[in-house]
C-alpha cells in the first residue's frame, strides 16, 4: 500500500508533468464508485475546463489544486496508481478513471482492487479532510517535543499509534516497522513505556527512513507505480520489511514475522526486545 513516500513521489511526478494544463474532462469511468463526493454528475460538471495549479500530498492523498477554488483529492489505498500517458496509451481492464489534458495527454487512474477514492472538494471539504489528520512527519511541526506529547500517557501500542492518522499523517506498514526497528524498540510496547531517549531516536528513525524512500521514489510492492508508470528503487533497501526468516544486518540474529493490530509486522527479537 502507498504511503507517504508513494505518495509525494506521485504528487510530485504529477505536478512535474500536469501543472498549468487544464483538464477537459472525464475521458473515461467505469467505476462510478470510486467518487466519494460529488455525485457523478456533479464531478463530471465540476472538473470539465478546470486548470490545474499545483499538485501536493497531505497524509496519503494526492491533492490538485484547480482553478476556481476546487481541490481533487485522490486516495490510492492499496493498489491505486495516478499516471500521465500519451495519447495513444490503452485503457486496460484496471483503469476506472482517466483524466483528458489540453495537450492530449490523459491522466489514469488504475486501481486493480478498487479500494481507491476520488473527491472533488471545495475550500470546506478540503479543511475538513486536513483536519481528520495529524501532523506531517516531515514538516518543521514534527518537532521531538511534538512527538513526545503525542506519545505522552499513552497506553495503546507504538505500532498502532504510529499508524494512526488522525495523531501523525503517512506513515503505513512498512516505515513503521522500519523505524521501530532502527530505533530499537519493539511494536507492542506501551507508548507511555518509550523513554525520552528512545522517543529522540525513533523521531529521528521516522523522518530517515521517509527521506530515504522519496529520494528512491518510494518503495514497490505489487501495484506502486509512480506518476510517470515506474517502480520506485526503495524496496531494495528495508531492513526488516518482508524479510522474515533473514538474518538482522544489525544483530545477525533472525527477523521474525508477527501480527500487531492485525497487521503483518517485522521484527528483530534481539534488537527490540520486549
Ligand atoms: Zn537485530
Amino acid at each position: 500500500m502507498p504511503e507517504l513516500p508513494e505518495v509525494e513521489t506521485v504528487a510530485r511526478d504529477l505536478a512535474a508533468q500536469a501543472n498549468g494544463r487544464t483538464i477537459t474532462g472525464v475521458e473515461w469511468l467505469d467505476w462510478p464508485r470510486m467518487i466519494e463526493t460529488p455525485d457523478e454528475a456533479g464531478f463530471r460538471a465540476g472538473i470539465a475546463g478546470r486548470k490545474i495549479l499545483a499538485v501536493a500530498r497531505r497524509a496519503k492523498w494526492v491533492l490538485a489544486t484547480l482553478e476556481g477554488g476546487l481541490t481533487l483529492a485522490v486516495h490510492l489505498r492499496m493498489s491505486g496508481s495516478l499516471v500521465v500517458y500519451p495519447a495513444d496509451h490503452p485503457i486496460d481492464p484496471y483503469t476506472h478513471l482517466v483524466l483528458a489534458l489540453d495537450d492530449g495527454r490523459r491522466i489514469f487512474f488504475r486501481d486493480v482492487r478498487k479500494f481507491g477514492r476520488v473527491r472533488l472538494l471545495d475550500a470546506a471539504g478540503l479543511a475538513a479532510l486536513d483536519a481528520h489528520h495529524g501532523v506531517e512527519p516531515l514538516s518543521d511541526g514534527f518537532t521531538p517535543a511534538v512527538f513526545a506529547r503525542i506519545l505522552a500517557g499513552k497506553s495503546t501500542r507504538i505500532k498502532p499509534l504510529l499508524l494512526d492518522q488522525a495523531l501523525i499523517a503517512g506513515l503505513g506498514n512498512i516505515y513503521v516497522d522500519e523505524a521501530l526497528w532502527h530505533a530499537k524498540i519493539h511494536p507492542e510496547r506501551p507508548a507511555a513505556a518509550v523513554q525520552a531517549k528512545e522517543a529522540k531516536a525513533l523521531h529521528g528513525a521516522i523522518q530517515e527512513v521517509l527521506t530515504k524512500s522519496i529520494t528512491l521514489g518510494g518503495s514497490s510492492f505489487r501495484d506502486y507505480r509512480n506518476g510517470y508508470g515506474q517502480q520506485g528503487g526503495n524496496q531494495v533497501s528495508f531492513a526488516v520489511y518482508q524479510r522474515g526468516g533473514e538474518p538482522c544486518q544489525r544483530c545477525g540474529g533472525l527477523i521474525e514475522r508477527m501480527v500487531v493490530a492485525q497487521r503483518g509486522t517485522h521484527v528483530c527479537p534481539k534488537c527490540q526486545p520486549r
